[in-house]
């Protein structure tokens, strides 16, 4: 049951294999208030993921290394808004790489750097209709959990139900950052495509930690 560098392994394997999965999903929230290439950019990015983790002759020792290469590969591979806003959470997520395995308070750290990382990058708050509304309450509930004394994997847990609260939290909203926000009102009553990708992200991150007990 030990957050550790198989499980940030078979985190970003499991996340390549729901992606895939919910491609046309992504897709179609992304046709109804952006360009419709959300899945395919998230799901093209994954893939090479899982083909550079394939490909290593070493074996990543921590799990920043995991992560950095999620981090490049994202950047390298995914394009539109998304590819660097993923790239820069998973690069900022990596700053617990020099720990060999992850307390619950670590847990924290890295999902407090990867929302560090898409606000850096993209400047959006809370209500703005991206996926900021699932990262930032997902950051709170993950504090709050491991304040209480949960353990790691019910931190993910805690991270992952309110992120996905937050991305159903997305619809009513008129989006006024990235490209929904050419819409202006007519963004309202849709989900916020990457508000969806990062509940599936995070509930890797879940199925990953499960994986290990
Ligand atoms: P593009 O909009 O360039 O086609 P994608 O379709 O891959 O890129 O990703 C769209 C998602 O990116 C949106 O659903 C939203 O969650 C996220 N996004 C866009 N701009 C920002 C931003 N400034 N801050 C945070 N997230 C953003
Ligand atoms: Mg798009």
């Amino acid at each position: 049951m030990t957050l550790d560098v198989a499980w940030a392994q078979r985190w970003a394997r499991e996340a390549a294999r729901s992606i895939a999965d919910a491609k046309v999903e992504l897709v179609e929230l992304d046709r109804q208030i952006g360009d419709g290439d959300h899945g395919e950019n998230l799901n093209r990015g994954f893939q090479a993921v899982v083909a550079k983790l394939d490909a290593v002759t070493e074996p990543p020792q921590m799990i920043g290394d995991v992560l950095k290469t999620i981090a490049t590969t994202l950047m390298s591979s995914v394009g539109g808004a998304s590819g660097p806003l993923y790239g820069t959470a998973f690069l900022r997520a990596a700053k617990v790489s020099g720990l060999p395995e992850l307390d619950s308070h670590a847990v924290v750290a890295l999902l407090e750097g990867a929302l560090e990382g898409i606000t850096a990058r993209g400047k959006a708050q809370v209500g703005e209709k991206t996926m900021v509304d699932a990262w930032s309450p997902a950051v709170d509930a993950a504090v709050a959990a491991a304040d209480a004394g949960a353990s790691p994997e019910e931190v993910l847990v805690a991270a992952e139900k309110a992120a996905a609260a937050g991305a159903e939290s997305t619809i009513p909203l008129v989006a006024t950052k990235g490209r929904a926000s050419y819409l202006g009102e007519r963004s309202a009553g849709h989900k916020d495509p990457g508000a969806a990708s990062s509940v599936i992200l995070l509930q890797a991150a879940v199925r990953a930690s499960e994986d290990a007990a």
